[in-house]
């Protein structure tokens, strides 16, 4: 049957930015999202991540597509840029601060380093300020600069409804919830990393929907477009794990469903961090495909095939559902907000 004529319980997707050429590491994501929608015998979309405009190179996203084609990883629809979905952030913002969600923010960096030094608090190894919530209670007339989640309010708890593949929401203004949970605690399941959790109000704070510049956060942008799309699986590197925590929360305050996190190991450069390309990554060469994608699969544990592109997919898809399985670690969206 063609795809299109299937109801897909499983839909996957890859998501680039288009900062630059793919190098080896963002392979490894791609082919592990590719191998996950193909084991599972789901639909595999790509979206370029171009929320943050400045960072990205233009025709990036044409050359990451065609480096995707040469590999034999073609999504299952067009891909969707996320510059063009401005509107839809719009709206998950506006629901967000009718629902008492969002707060806008006057603070400068500055004055946020300024406000936790006073508190005697020092920022964070990689420099993330943890927000002093300074703006919850109001702009005292100046100007909103970005806007804010807040993570001070008590995470509601949703009933999954596993058949649907969503929550059923107990009510829209979930903050007044009475069965709700410890404060900007997350607790999810990754099926490769296990058990994770983060209290977000303590380790990052009210963090930014929407920045001084007038764009949309990544956080937001990611959680609104995984929701349209039907994201029921993210597969994607092990650098983005962190960030699960905050989207997990955006998904509960949002009612969207949560979908099941797979995060894949890094290639790291000769510095020890993830490889990018500012410690030296190399455009990924497609010239040789099977020599490219055998470099990913090693990083995954697949072994290594000959012949030619198609037929190591072909392998790897195997292996990599009797080793993974689709939908390994639980229905979408389980456990994530238990208390410990
Ligand atoms: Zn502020």
């Amino acid at each position: 049957m063609p795809l299109s004529q299937r109801t897909p319980t499983y839909t996957g997707r890859f998501a680039p930015s288009p900062t630059g050429p793919l190098h080896a590491g963002s392979l490894v994501a791609a082919l592990a999202s590719w191998l996950d929608a193909r084991a599972a015998g789901g639909r595999w979309l790509v979206r370029i991540e171009d929320v943050d405009t400045p960072r990205c190179v233009p025709g990036a996203d044409r050359f990451i597509l065609s480096q995707l084609a040469a590999c034999g990883l073609a999504p299952d629809a067009p891909p969707v840029w996320q510059s063009q979905r401005t509107a839809t952030y719009e709206q998950a913002l506006a629901q967000l601060i009718d629902d008492g969600w969002a707060y806008p923010c006057r603070c400068t960096r500055k004055e946020i380093a300024l406000a936790l030094g006073a508190r005697g608090e020092t920022p964070a190894r990689h420099g993330e300020l943890v927000y002093p919530g300074t703006c919850r209670d109001g702009l005292h007339g100046r100007t909103a600069r970005a806007w804010r989640l807040r993570t001070d309010i008590p995470v509601p708890v949703r009933v999954l409804d596993v058949e649907q593949n969503r929550p059923s929401v107990l009510a829209k203004r979930t903050k007044f919830a009475t069965n709700s949970v410890a404060t900007g605690f997350i607790r999810w399941t990754d099926r490769r990393l296990g058990e994770q959790q983060q209290n977000v109000a303590q380790a990052v704070g009210d963090f930014v929907l929407k920045r001084a510049d007038g764009l949309f956060a990544y956080q937001l942008a990611v959680v609104v477009d995984d929701a349209t799309q039907g994201v029921t699986d993210v597969v994607r590197g092990e650098d983005l794990a962190d960030n699960t925590p905050r989207q997990v929360l955006l998904q509960h305050v949002l009612a969207l469903p949560t979908p099941r996190y797979l995060h894949t190991p890094l290639v790291r450069g000769a510095d020890g961090e993830k490889l990018s390309k500012q410690n030296g990554a190399q455009a990924l060469d497609t010239t040789d495909p099977i020599a490219a994608l055998n470099a990913a699969a090693a990083v995954l544990g697949l072994p290594p095939q000959l012949g030619t592109a198609s037929d190591a997919l072909a392998v790897w898809v195997l292996q990599w559902g009797a080793r993974w399985g689709a939908g390994r670690g639980g229905p979408p969206g389980a456990l994530y907000n238990r208390v410990p």
